[in-house]
């Protein structure tokens, strides 16, 4: 539990700079131990340090505050919202904004070297090499003395970071494209609607001081990311440098508090501004891209993805740095052939990989972590189409196999009489050599959900609706009586299709394996999961002969 400072404090300031964690600070003209800081002085004095140098006694245990914390004025006009339409926002997506991401989500199993001044960076080379992007932390770890690679990497691997500051980091992102000059203009952020975007607000088992402490932990981290750009000429974009400099601009955190009836200040709220970094005048910048001068580079934030990291970033790590990734990755088109590899290094660091390929019980677990963070992200909406050659049945996860069982009962009697009869069955352990074959493995592409769509394809694809819309008038169907749209352009919906199907009277696993989908596929689509592609549509169409 931490302390707090009573009315009876003198201010004498005996205890501002003996606190080793640096809680205590003068916050309205008053001394204030920030809770979140503050541990008891544990690891660094017997007692706590500022109660036996307080000679009035002021300094005394901080006893949760009880009952529901009224909600203050804010006096800061804070930022509109983000996810305006509830599902995603635009986010700022450059190289930087990428790396840094990385380096909050991976830590530890990136490859961290010593700058000539024995700095803790990340590089990254851009353009084959042209360029480069350095990454440092500037925070209150003391970095600027040399340490090994070794002691840098287990300070990492603390909890100094935490995998969900990447959160704040994609909102700050997201902040930043709502400006027009994000170089110049600032953005303030209320713990209120931290708490929103995070999902904390439905978090009933945590208190409002725990929340507040969590808010302000996660919302510092991005802002201790300096980066450092040498960007090569590309096309009419001149090259540039931008010497190391901070990636978010924390200008100031406001508390807010609510003062009790012994005078001592409990914090009710926060209000953060922050601006970002000169990165954003080379690669968030609308005027200069038209002229095609600079970048503006941007992709969607979905909402569900910040849930998503805050719900399992303790036992997911692997399944929350996959998703990461994709959220960058997942832009380069439609089949990316990912490899298993690939994944895998995102998911659990090359160090990691490096020892199951040498290590028989380490490659076991491996694979069963993999297997189980792939069916997290599955469960998030990001359903892994496995590549059937390198990525045959046999060695795909179970819960992958288990997903075609079919709904219906008398047709999962069959799939199961079907599988007891084959020569192989489908819960049968995995075959000698999988490891080698999953070396190998691709998995073609994750169907996005539709909250994950760039906004410019999504625009695109509306545009193509509506022209097709345009162009072909709707027409009733005889059996159903429902509405479908008869253009080979237009876009079927779930029920639209369930309705088609059960009027020919086939199933959802004869629909899967006319088009060469799984069951589940089919499910998914008919339950309105996501919105199958162009050329699913036409073969679907084709299924249900439209
Ligand atoms: S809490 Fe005690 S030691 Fe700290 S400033 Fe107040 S009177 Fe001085
Ligand atoms: S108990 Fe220790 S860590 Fe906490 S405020 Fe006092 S001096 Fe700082």
């Amino acid at each position: 539990m931490a302390y707090k400072i009573s009315s009876d404090c003198v201010a004498c300031s005996s205890c501002i700079n003996i606190c080793p964690t640096g809680a205590i600070s003068i916050q309205q003209d008053k001394y204030w131990i920030d809770p979140a800081l503050c541990n008891n002085c544990e690891g660094y004095a017997p007692q706590p340090l500022c109660v036996s140098i307080c000679d009035v006694g002021a300094s005394t245990l901080l006893n949760p505050k009880k009952g529901r914390v009224k909600s203050i004025e804010n006096p800061f006009k804070v930022s509109p919202s983000l996810f305006a339409n509830g599902v995603s926002t635009p986010f700022a997506s450059a190289i930087a904004i990428w790396e840094a991401c990385s380096l909050l989500a991976q830590r530890q199993s990136l490859p961290w070297d010593l700058d000539d001044k024995g700095t803790l960076v990340y590089e990254r080379s851009v353009s084959q090499g042209k360029g480069k992007i350095a990454l440092r932390l500037n925070n209150v770890i003391n970095f600027s003395y040399p340490r090994s690679h070794i002691e840098a990497q287990t300070i990492l691997a603390s909890d100094t970071l935490d995998i969900r500051a990447t959160c704040m980091h994609l909102i700050y992102a997201a902040y930043a494209t709502t400006l027009e000059k994000p170089w110049e203009q600032e953005f303030t952020i209320s713990d209120h609607q931290i708490e929103e975007y995070l999902g904390l607000d439905k978090r009933k088992d945590l208190t409002k001081s725990t929340k507040l402490n969590l808010i302000k932990t996660l919302a510092i981290q991005p802002c201790w990311i300096t980066a450092q750009i040498d960007w090569p000429k590309q096309g009419k974009v001149e090259a540039f440098s931008l010497p190391e400099s901070p990636l978010w601009h924390l200008l100031e955190i406001v508390h807010h508090f609510h003062e009790d009836e012994e005078g001592c200040k409990h914090l009710v709220g926060l209000t953060f501004r922050v601006k970002a970094g000169d990165w954003s005048q080379h690669f968030l910048n609308k005027k200069e891209c038209h002229a095609g001068r600079s970048f503006y580079q941007y992709s969607t934030l979905p909402k569900s993805l910040l849930g998503a990291i805050m719900s399992i970033w303790q036992q997911h790590e692997g399944a929350a740095r996959m998703l990461l990734w994709l959220l960058f990755k997942t832009r380069m088109g439609d089949q990316q052939r990912i490899m298993v590899m690939t994944l895998m290094r995102v998911a659990y660091g090359e160090d990691r990989v490096n020892q199951a390929i040498s290590q028989r019980e380490e490659r076991k677990r491996l694979i069963r972590m993999f297997e189980s963070d792939l069916e997290v992200v599955n469960r998030y909406g990001l359903k892994p189409i496995f590549e059937p050659v390198s990525y045959p049945v046999e060695i795909q996860p179970l819960w992958s196999k288990l997903a075609d069982i079919p709904d219906d009962a008398e047709a999962a009697l069959e799939f199961w009489i079907n599988d007891g009869s084959g020569n192989s069955r489908l819960t049968d352990i995995g075959p000698r050599g999988k490891w080698q074959m999953l070396i190998n493995a691709r998995i073609l592409s994750f169907d996005l959900l539709a909250d994950w769509e760039h906004p410019a394809e999504l625009s695109r694809k509306r545009r193509k609706i509506e022209r097709s819309q345009n162009q072909s008038p709707r027409q009733p169907t005889k059996s159903s009586g429902k509405k479908i749209l008869t253009s080979s352009q237009s876009l079927l919906s779930g029920e639209q299709i369930a309705s088609l199907r059960k009027d020919l009277q086939i199933s959802q696993r004869t629909l899967a394996e006319k088009i060469g989908k799984s069951q589940s596929w089919i499910r998914d689509v008919e339950n309105g999961r996501f919105q199958p592609k162009h050329n699913e549509q036409q073969l679907i169409r084709q299924a249900l002969k439209i």
